[in-house]
């Protein structure tokens, strides 16, 4: 919401004064009460200002960006991620490079009866491939990284508490999952990217 000039200027000053009443607040604009009123209205119905009776205005703290703060805090992962590609734990390290270059991502995850075993990043296949193994017949099972260090989400996550996952473990995805009877299914592939287009939605929502 765009405030008026006036509005901005009834807002700093409850931000300092608060609680105040909105006779003070007329006061220190050198404006009645009377003409203040709408601008009061407006800013308690829209949650910049609570009111509470008898006490004056507080700073409820609804502005733009806190907005944007906090919708950001409530996006879930469910909204975001991508579909995830998948691979069996016995293809090889040869071809998980070409299953990666033909879908274009940067991390495969590798499956065991349809469960998640595994996961397979561009730098696994790169020093695989540089040391001294053939890569043809390698199976990314001897190279991935494996359960139970695979750090996965789940679609009602939040997008916030992700994001600090994958940078605090400096990884650049991380498979979304549901937990089936004997482990976990992936069902989707949340990155980095996810994270920028979840980003930029959510300052054009509010633009
Ligand atoms: P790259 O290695 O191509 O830079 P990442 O930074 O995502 O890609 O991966 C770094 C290392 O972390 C790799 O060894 C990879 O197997 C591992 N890794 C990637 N994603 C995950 C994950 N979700 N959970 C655990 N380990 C992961």
């Amino acid at each position: 919401m765009d405030l008026t000039t006036r509005q901005e200027k009834i807002v700093r000053i409850v931000k300092e004064f608060e609680p105040i009443t909105g006779e003070e607040i007329a006061k220190k604009l050198d404006l009645t009460r009377a003409t203040l009123r709408p601008d009061l209205s407006i800013l308690t119905m829209t949650g910049v200002l609570e009111a509470k009776p008898r006490v004056g205005y507080y700073f409820a703290g609804k502005t733009g960006l806190n907005l944007v703060t906090k919708e950001l805090k409530n996006i879930k992962v469910g909204m975001y991620h991508s579909r995830p590609v998948i691979v069996e734990r016995n293809i090889s390290v040869y071809d998980a490079i070409c299953k990666m270059f033909d879908d274009d991502v940067g991390t495969l995850f590798v499956v065991e009866d349809n469960l998640l075993v595994g996961v397979v990043s561009r730098k696994d296949l790169l020093r695989a491939s540089i040391g001294s193994q053939n890569v043809m017949n390698v199976p990314v099972n001897i190279i991935m990284t494996r359960m139970p260090n695979i750090n996965y989400c789940r679609e009602d996550d939040s997008v916030y508490e992700i994001v600090k996952l994958l940078i605090d473990k400096q990884i650049d995805s991380v498979p979304v999952v549901r937990e089936c009877e004997n482990g976990l299914e992936v069902i989707g592939r949340f990155t980095k990217t996810n994270v920028s287009r979840a980003f930029v939605r959510v300052i054009q929502d509010n633009e």
